[in-house]
């Protein structure tokens, strides 16, 4: 009784970062499921409202289908919004957010407004040309509009590394940044988070 209490009261926040196509999606997948956290992919919530042609989905699709980032006040009110619907839970697995120290920072004041913090960033290190090979594949079946061109895969991984890589050093100055290599195997990779998430 009492240990359940315990395990019930923590929550983990988790940032899976890496650039696109690093494998972040199918890691929090799977990693939503072993440690009962919620995973919000902002990129998800963008497609869902492409889908259902709602007026963020119509603002977001102009940036997305040029791989070009969602403006941070839209993205970070859209954020806000899916912690707080879940707030109750163990936490959060974020995959795609943050994607600049603007969000980061954002990130901080969302998860303190709910007595909670990041408590680590986990990234997926992949070398580039691994990146392009594995978004275009996925591209094929897909149907995302930015994994059908290499124009546009090269383009958004060039942002990640313009604006988001930057995190990098923002989540090191705190202690939280953990680096694992996002190659080879999904149950291999899934072992290294592992390894770092039972440490937190
Ligand atoms: P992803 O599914 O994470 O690869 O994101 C696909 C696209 O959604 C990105 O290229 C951006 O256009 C948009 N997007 C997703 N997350 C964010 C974010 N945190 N900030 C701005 N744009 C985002």
């Amino acid at each position: 009784m009492y240990g359940q209490q315990i395990v019930s009261t923590i929550m983990k926040n988790i940032v899976l970062f890496g650039p696109p196509g690093a494998g972040k999606g199918t890691q929090a997948n799977v990693l939503k499921d072993t440690y009962q956290l919620v995973h919000i992919s902002t990129g998800d919530v963008f497609r869902k409202n492409i889908k259902n042609r709602t007026p963020l989905g119509t603002l977001a699709q102009s940036f997305m289908d040029k791989g070009e980032l969602v403006p941070d006040q839209v993205t970070i009110d859209m954020l806000s919004d899916e912690v707080a619907k879940n707030a109750e839970g163990n936490g959060f697995i974020f995959d795609g957010f943050p994607r600049n120290t603007t969000q980061a920072d954002a990130l901080d004041e969302v998860l303190a407004a709910h007595d909670a913090c990041v408590d680590a960033m986990i990234a997926l290190e992949v070398n580039d040309e691994i990146l392009v090979k594995r978004l275009l594949k996925r591209g094929e079946t897909s149907g995302r509009p930015d994994d059908s061109s290499e124009e546009i895969v090269r383009n958004r991984i060039q942002i990640y590394y313009n604006e988001t890589a930057i995190l990098k050093s923002y989540y090191q100055d705190k202690n939280k940044y953990h680096g694992v290599s996002g190659e080879g195997d999904i149950e291999a990779i899934t072992k290294r988070l592992k390894a770092v998430i039972d440490t937190l």
